[in-house]
This record gives structure tokens, C-alpha cells and sequence, in this order.
């Protein structure tokens, strides 16, 4: 892919600071854009972070026709940077995409575009254990028009933010509890897509649990509140007995690449790692039987989100003691060896940026 740069006059690197940053809230000094017009993708540009020109009438802002990805770049003990799993996260943003009614780019195009805001921002790429770049590529509905049909315009970029360590004070489980009020997303919808919408719909379920001392969600299925789906925008593993468990792909669950990479893990490691439903009243039946040993989210930005406690109703349940459970830290630790380049990566899923 032919890209035109268009470089920052200055970089703002110096003056940023990165001691530890929270999630998304800087960002490095360029992005990529590329229009979509007349039925086709067009210049491919690499230019300064800033404001985007938009009219008001921009069609997004009005029917949400949005996907977006979220991966990382890691600076390799060598000093080299690479991609997690980018192929991965391309083959997902093109299943959105097509849900959206939204033309996908090219496998090249998502790729080179990732690759190419890396490294003109290498300089961005963090050096302390635990940090990293985190890379947002999204594409919107960009034409001007109110009527509702799909856009016949697209916007197509890629930003990144350097993250910090996401447990500042070593992993800490979470307390969470179950919405019996709303649903996160029902089968033949957007549940299994990364989409805006889906997040829309969860924010207020996630406001409410805050102010009631919870830090999230868990996601119940949309027809009888009772199978597990996700927790927040992460996907859910349970261990009960000897067996790794998560919910199956069917339809209202978003794929993620932590999930596939730790049921890849765990069949390495010849545990067995099986995809079914669970109920929420099964986590009670194991606690009472004394085989509930560990719940724990995954997704891009924590890796490993070990639940130390589940409300659900007028009950809870206390998982593990509250602390962070064998496997999760099992699985933490040999995902992050693997993304810094200090474990093997015997399932070639880190990809370099050279
Ligand atoms: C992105 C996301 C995940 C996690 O996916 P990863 O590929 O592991 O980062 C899980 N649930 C939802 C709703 C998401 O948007």
C-alpha cells in the first residue's frame, strides 16, 4: 500500500507524560485516514493527530453505522516491536464490517495502516514492563445525508495510545454483579460484533452497578436471564472441577482473541477447556459443592481480569477467597511472556513491525 505522509512539525512526546497512563487518554503524534467515495477506498494518508472536519448532517453521528478494533503493540525484550494477533483482529473487523453494511478494507490495507502509525510512532512504543501501545482502528459512515439507507461514504483510521500497566497495584479481583433490568444483546443483533451500540447499551447497567460498589456487569443472556454471556466488554471463563469453561459463539457474544487464545492455551496444556452454556445457578450448585474454583474475564486491554465476588439478586457468591485463582494467573502470565517476548511463541502469534 502507497501511503502519503504528512509529518507532525513537532513531536509532543516530550511534553506527554508517560509514568503510567491510563487507558486512552493520550495519543501519539500521528494517524492514518482513508476515505471511502464513489465506491471505492482512496489515498491512503499518514498524518498529524488532531480534528477531523465533519458537517453535522455526518451520518454516523445520527445511525451509529461505526466498527472499530482494539489491539497492542509490545516492545520486544530485544528491543524490536510487535503485533498481537493482528491477522486476528482483521479477520473480526471484517465480520463486523459486513454486519454494518460498512465495505471492509483489505487484509493489506488494515494491516499496512496498523503497521505503518507503529512505525512512524515507535517512539511511542513503551519501554517499561507492562506498558504498551494500544492501536484503535475504526471506520464510520462519513457521507453527509439524514435519510436512512447505508452511507455511500467511509472514513477508514488508526490511532494509538500508549497504555500503562493495567494493575497499577499488582491484580486485584474484581466484585461484579448480574443486570436482571437490561441485556447487552440478544441473537441476530450486534452482540457478536464490535460495534458502538453495543457499548451504548451497557453503560448504564455499568453506572448503576458503580454506584452500588460494583465494578461491572455481568452479562446474562437476553431470554431467560440465567446463562452467563460476558462481563463488561470482556469475554467470561469459569473453572468448576478440573474443566476450563466459557460461553459458546452463538451469536450474542463477541469473539475475542484473549478467549481464543486462552482456550488455545489451556488445550495446550492438556486442560480441559470446553465451550458451553453456564448458568448462573451452576456457579451456585459448584460453590455448594465445593468445585467452583475460579471466574476471570479476558479481553485486549486487561488480559486477565480474575472475579473475586458475583451479586446476583438478594445472593453473592465469593469466588476463590477473593483472591486471583491458579489458572488466571497461569494464563496472565504465559500471554504477557509471550506478547513481551519473553516466553516462546510456539503459535506464532506475534507479528513484527519492521
Ligand atoms: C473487544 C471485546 C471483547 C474482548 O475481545 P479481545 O479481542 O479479547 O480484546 C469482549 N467483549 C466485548 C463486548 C468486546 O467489545
Amino acid at each position: 500500500m502507497n501511503i502519503t505522509v504528512t509529518k507532525a512539525p513537532a513531536s509532543r512526546r516530550a511534553q506527554a507524560n508517560l509514568d503510567n497512563p491510563a487507558f486512552g487518554e493520550i495519543f501519539s503524534d500521528h494517524m492514518f485516514l482513508m476515505n471511502y467515495r464513489d465506491g471505492g477506498w482512496g489515498a491512503a494518508t499518514l498524518i498529524p493527530y488532531g480534528p477531523l472536519p465533519m458537517l453535522p448532517s455526518m451520518s454516523a453521528l445520527h445511525y451509529g453505522q461505526i466498527v472499530f478494533e482494539g489491539l497492542k503493540a509490545f516492545r520486544q525484550k530485544n528491543g524490536a516491536v510487535a503485533l498481537f494477533r493482528p491477522q486476528k483482529f482483521y479477520e473480526r473487523f471484517a465480520r463486523s464490517c459486513r454486519r454494518l453494511a460498512i465495505p471492509a478494507v483489505s487484509r493489506e490495507q488494515f494491516i499496512g495502516a496498523v503497521k505503518a502509525v507503529v512505525r512512524e510512532d515507535a517512539a511511542w512504543v513503551p519501554q517499561k514492563q507492562g506498558h504498551s501501545l494500544y492501536l484503535r482502528p475504526f471506520v464510520f459512515a462519513s457521507e453527509s445525508f439524514l435519510g436512512v439507507r447505508a452511507s455511500r461514504a467511509y472514513t477508514f483510521m488508526v490511532i494509538a495510545s500508549p497504555v500503562g500497566n493495567y494493575y497499577k497495584e499488582g491484580v486485584k479481583p474484581v466484585r461484579l454483579t448480574t443486570s436482571l433490568a437490561y441485556i447487552r444483546a440478544a441473537k441476530g443483533g450486534l452482540g457478536d460484533v464490535k460495534t458502538p451500540a453495543n457499548y451504548a447499551a451497557s453503560l448504564l447497567a455499568a453506572e448503576e452497578a458503580r454506584e452500588q460498589g460494583f465494578a461491572q456487569v455481568i452479562w446474562l443472556d437476553a431470554i431467560e436471564r440465567r446463562y452467563l454471556e460476558e462481563v463488561g466488554a470482556m469475554n467470561i471463563f469459569c473453572v468448576i472441577g478440573g474443566e476450563l469453561i466459557t460461553p459458546p459463539l452463538e451469536g450474542t457474544i463477541l469473539p475475542g482473541v484473549t478467549r481464543d487464545s486462552v482456550l488455545a492455551l489451556a488445550k495446550a496444556w492438556g486442560i480441559a477447556a470446553v465451550e458451553r452454556r453456564i448458568a448462573i445457578d451452576e456457579l451456585y450448585d459448584a460453590r455448594q459443592k465445593g468445585t467452583l474454583r475460579e471466574v476471570f474475564g479476558s479481553g485486549t486491554a486487561a488480559v486477565i481480569s480474575p472475579v473475586g465476588e458475583i451479586r446476583h439478586g438478594d445472593t453473592t457468591l465469593t469466588v476463590n477467597g477473593g483472591a486471583i485463582g491458579p489458572l488466571a494467573q497461569r494464563l496472565y502470565d504465559a500471554i504477557t511472556g509471550i506478547q513481551y517476548g519473553e516466553a516462546a511463541d510456539t503459535f506464532g502469534w506475534m507479528e513484527k513491525v519492521e
